[in-house]
């Protein structure tokens, strides 16, 4: 004999456990499912141990999406403020980092705690290390196979995740069932995910591993103003993780190093002020002294800077903040923050989640087609798109 349940929701994770506690509380009788051996594994991991799990300026115009406006509906009914309260319910001290990105003081297993006990306070189960094999839909009813048996519910709920860190139990999931039924998928990429560079460029550039350096990176008409970080495969840090989302193979991405300095007005002001110096020294009272120390060896300006004219010095002030390059990849889905793409919004309603074609079927979390910057809005997207779908399954 089957189980019966009212939602059965596959995946236990940060959109999953959202859309359990919001159907509990509407007294649905909820069972969540997961292969994984613990709930929320990547909100263990996230945010360096402290989970930055929100964004006080989160909003639409923070996601990528084929329909931009898809977000809208669930992002204004359940908001930041909305998540903010949660958490202080349950006593857990957070602060603002930067950007408005939020974090919790102590651990990121609070945030996991605090969604365990508002699940067990509805009465939603949890079923841990459960794999599914198939799922059909026959009378209204959805009869899902997994390694405990058969269960039979109203609603399916599927919360599975993308592709990024399959080490940690990621899968496609999501897109096999969307496949199954009928909806569309859009290409999934990498997002938030370093970028590599050809061997060539990675020889010249290796003297630079480990120097991190304030920087706006750009590539076409988005920009983006973080820290960039030279690395050993290629380019890293927030700034290059948040353009690896916009980028496309093929295309060059700009960088300006200390955007918010005039360097070639530094470099010709310490010209009048001291002329013996070199222009590494100059240099090396702005930037990291190995990224002056290599930018001077490229350009070959070695000497006084008293002997170089001005235009020798704006020219390298521009290989400094004028930086045109073409990444070779990315590090793919291994260390990739997120998956860009997945399971194409025209086929589910905005304001439930749910599929247009399969009443009862709903898609939340990251394998939808929706995924935001860093910075806490992926977990805001994955709190509202499980509460929305938790308001109807
Ligand atoms: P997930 O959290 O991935 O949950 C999916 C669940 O489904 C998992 O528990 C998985 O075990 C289960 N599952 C998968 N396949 C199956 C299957 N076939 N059968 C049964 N169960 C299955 N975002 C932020 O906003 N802030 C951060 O600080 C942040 N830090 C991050 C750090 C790292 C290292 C990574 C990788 C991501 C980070 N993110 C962060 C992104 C964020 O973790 C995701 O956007 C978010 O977890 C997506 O939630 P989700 O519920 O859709 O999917």
């Amino acid at each position: 004999m089957a189980d019966k349940c009212d939602v059965l929701i596959l995946g236990a994770g940060a959109a999953g456990m959202m859309c359990a506690i919001r159907a509990g509380q509407r007294g649905r009788s909820v069972v969540v499912l997961d292969h994984a051996k613990a709930p929320g594994e990547k909100i263990r991991i996230s945010g360096g141990g402290r989970c930055n799990f929100t964004n006080i300026h989160a909003g639409p115009r923070n996601y990528l999406s084929a329909n931009p406006h898809f977000a809208k509906s669930a992002l204004a009914r359940y908001t930041p403020r909305d998540f903010i309260a949660l958490v202080e319910k349950h006593r857990i001290s957070w602060h603002e980092k930067t950007l408005g990105q939020l974090f919790c003081d102590d651990s990121a297993k609070d945030v996991i705690r605090m969604l365990l006990a508002e699940m067990q306070a509805v009465n939603a189960k949890l079923r841990l290390e459960t794999s599914v094999s198939a799922v059909t839909h026959d009378g209204g009813r959805f009869r899902v196979s997994t390694s405990g048996g058969v269960i039979e519910a109203e609603s399916l709920v599927v919360a599975t995740g993308g592709k990024s860190i399959p080490k940690m139990g990621a899968t496609g999931f999501a897109y096999q069932i969307a496949e199954q039924f009928g909806l569309k998928l859009i290409e999934t990429r990498p997002g938030l995910v370093p970028l590599t560079l050809d061997p060539g460029l990675l020889e010249k550039l290796s003297p630079l591993a480990g120097v991190a350096v304030p920087a706006e990176v750009s590539h076409g008409k988005t920009s983006f103003e973080e820290a960039l970080l030279f690395t050993h495969r290629g380019l890293s840090g927030p700034s290059i993780l948040q353009i690896s989302s916009y980028w496309r193979e093929g295309d060059p991405i700009r960088l300006k190093l200390e955007p918010h300095r005039d360097l070639a007005a530094v470099l010709k002001q310490a010209k009048q002020k001291n002329g013996r110096q070199s222009a590494q020294t100059a240099l090396s009272e702005i930037l990291p002294k190995r990224l002056a120390q290599h930018v001077v060896e490229q350009s070959g300006l070695t000497g006084h800077l008293a002997d170089m004219s001005d235009k020798a010095l704006a020219k390298l002030a521009a290989e400094v903040q004028d930086w045109q390059i073409k990444p070779a990849g990315s590090e793919g889905y291994r260390t990739a923050e997120v998956t860009l793409g997945g399971v194409d919004t025209t086929g589910l309603d905005s304001r439930s989640m749910a599929a247009k074609s399969v009443p009862g079927l709903y898609f939340i979390g990251e394998c939808v087609d929706v995924t935001g910057w860093l910075g806490g809005y992926n977990f805001q997207w994955a709190w509202a798109s499980g509460q929305a779908a938790g308001e109807f399954a």
